[in-house]
């Protein structure tokens, strides 16, 4: 029993959705899973997630090919059966069950467009956890959730990787013990990740907190280079977030909740808390550059039972677009952008359409004097993560890339890409040739 009178025990907190249908006699709320149940069950089966639609970014993996058994109303109905106990006593394990929820790509498309914001990503980490208490985790699986932690005790590993791309027979071997997909190209960690400036003197700027997230310390350190040149000729003082004690840097705990790793998750989101709360209590807003990584603050902190800090320091949280637009629409913006004679596609992450940051992302852009863009009308890119990069799932991967994604860049092939996420910016680069650029590298180019 937990605390809520819930046999079944779960791993996230679910109370936010207590309340969730109570009453409602259409409700049909499974028997077992207590809050988590109501959280599945909030479903009305409209069927919206099930129609076709060129717009938006639900379902991917029902768009590829119309399968009903992929779509977010298709997964509600599987866990309600299974949490009633009709897919067999072993909860979570039915066939039909593991496919639906292995191809969720967990892009919070649904919680967006779905007309009762089913948060299928939240309910795939539950999922997850539960599977793994009752199977364990696999090789391939702890490989990827300790990313952050391999790239920094184990510098070399980029060599490795250098090798594992150029030699096929190290691939091979790559997707037969681990299931890595061998004709897909690992990022390759740089030789230096990110190193944090010292803040310069106060001098009664405004500061602002920059959250350096693994994948742009570790693969893409420009990104956070151009960021902080970006901020500092806006005249603030950028203070880079570091841990509260010596260790290992600040992880949101994104590849550990992607694998349903949620207790390793709650540690470095607690890491996180302690090193961010002064900052909030100090008033800085804290700046983040990778779309997963800076949400995982503001939205799965939520259901990581890590008291009411985190909350707090959701609140000062912001993407690097939406604190640039917010400061220009509140006038207090200084930044001076010469023009640039540029065309540019812009493909927004899954989680930035999911929050809205898209509206941000043009604001931004609107500021950049004779650019000429267009925002992509893509569902999700693939990657999601390291899903493109796992054997089973890299033609899946490939097939989402190829709705809509790889067609339209391909009718401009001279103009440049913008994509904010980093797993976004592999696809592309692997599926178009273009390397895509961060809104910050965009925006230090224009700088006058
Ligand atoms: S998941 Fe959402 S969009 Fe799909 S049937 Fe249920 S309520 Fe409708
Ligand atoms: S999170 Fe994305 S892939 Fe998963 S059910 Fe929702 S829309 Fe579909």
């Amino acid at each position: 029993m937990n605390k809520r009178g819930n046999p079944m025990k779960t791993f996230l907190d679910w109370s936010a959705y207590q309340d969730a249908g109570m009453g409602d006699a259409y409700a049909d709320i499974p028997k077992t899973g207590g809050d988590f149940a109501k959280a599945v069950a909030v479903c009305i089966n409209s069927g919206a997630c099930e129609k076709h639609n060129d717009k938006g970014v639900m379902c991917p993996s029902f768009r590829i090919g119309g399968d009903s058994r992929l779509s977010t109303g298709a997964r509600v109905r599987l866990l309600k059966a299974a949490l009633n106990h009709e897919l067999g006593e072993q909860l979570f394990v039915d066939p039909d069950l593991r496919l639906a929820m292995d191809l969720c790509v967990s892009c919070k498309g649904c919680k967006r467009e779905c007309e009762n914001a089913v948060d299928m990503a939240l309910i795939k980490i539950e999922y997850l956890a539960q599977l793994n208490e009752q199977e364990g985790l696999s090789l391939r699986a702890r490989l990827f959730a300790h990313i952050p932690f391999w790239l920094h005790r184990w510098p070399w590993l980029g060599q490795f990787i250098v090798w594992r791309n150029a030699w096929p027979v190290l691939a091979k071997l790559g997707e037969k013990l681990l299931g890595i997909a061998a004709h897909r190209q690992l990022p390759v960690p740089v030789a230096t990740a990110f190193q944090a400036p010292a803040a310069p003197p106060d001098a009664g700027r405004r500061e602002v907190v920059l959250l350096v997230d693994t994948f742009s310390r570790h693969f893409d350190p420009d990104v956070a280079d151009a960021a902080l040149a970006v901020l500092q000729a806006a005249g603030y003082r950028v203070i880079v977030a570091e841990p509260a004690q010596a260790g290992r840097p600040l992880c949101c705990g994104r590849t550990y909740l992607a694998q349903g790793m949620v207790a390793q998750a709650q540690a470095e989101a607690r890491h996180m808390l302690a090193a961010l709360l002064p900052h909030v209590e100090a008033g800085r807003p804290i700046i983040g550059l990778e779309p997963s990584c800076l949400l995982t603050l503001r939205d799965e902190y939520s259901a990581l039972d890590l008291g009411t800090v985190a909350a707090r320091v959701a609140g000062h949280t912001l993407l690097f677009e939406e604190f640039i637009a917010r400061e220009h629409t509140a006038n207090a913006l200084h930044l001076k952008l010469k023009p640039l004679d540029k065309a540019v596609l812009v493909h927004g992450h899954c989680h930035q359409k999911a929050v809205g940051a898209m509206k941000s992302m043009r604001k931004v852009l609107k500021l950049i004097p004779g650019l000429q863009f267009e925002m992509v009308e893509s569902s999700c890119c693939g990657m999601a993560g390291s899903f493109g990069l796992e054997a089973e799932h890299a033609a899946v991967s490939w097939e989402m890339a190829r709705q809509s994604l790889l067609p339209k860049l391909s009718q401009a092939p001279d103009s440049l890409v913008l994509s904010n996420g980093f797993s976004c910016r592999r696809q592309i680069a692997e599926g178009d040739g273009r390397a895509g650029l961060h809104l910050a590298q965009l925006l230090r180019d224009a700088l006058a």
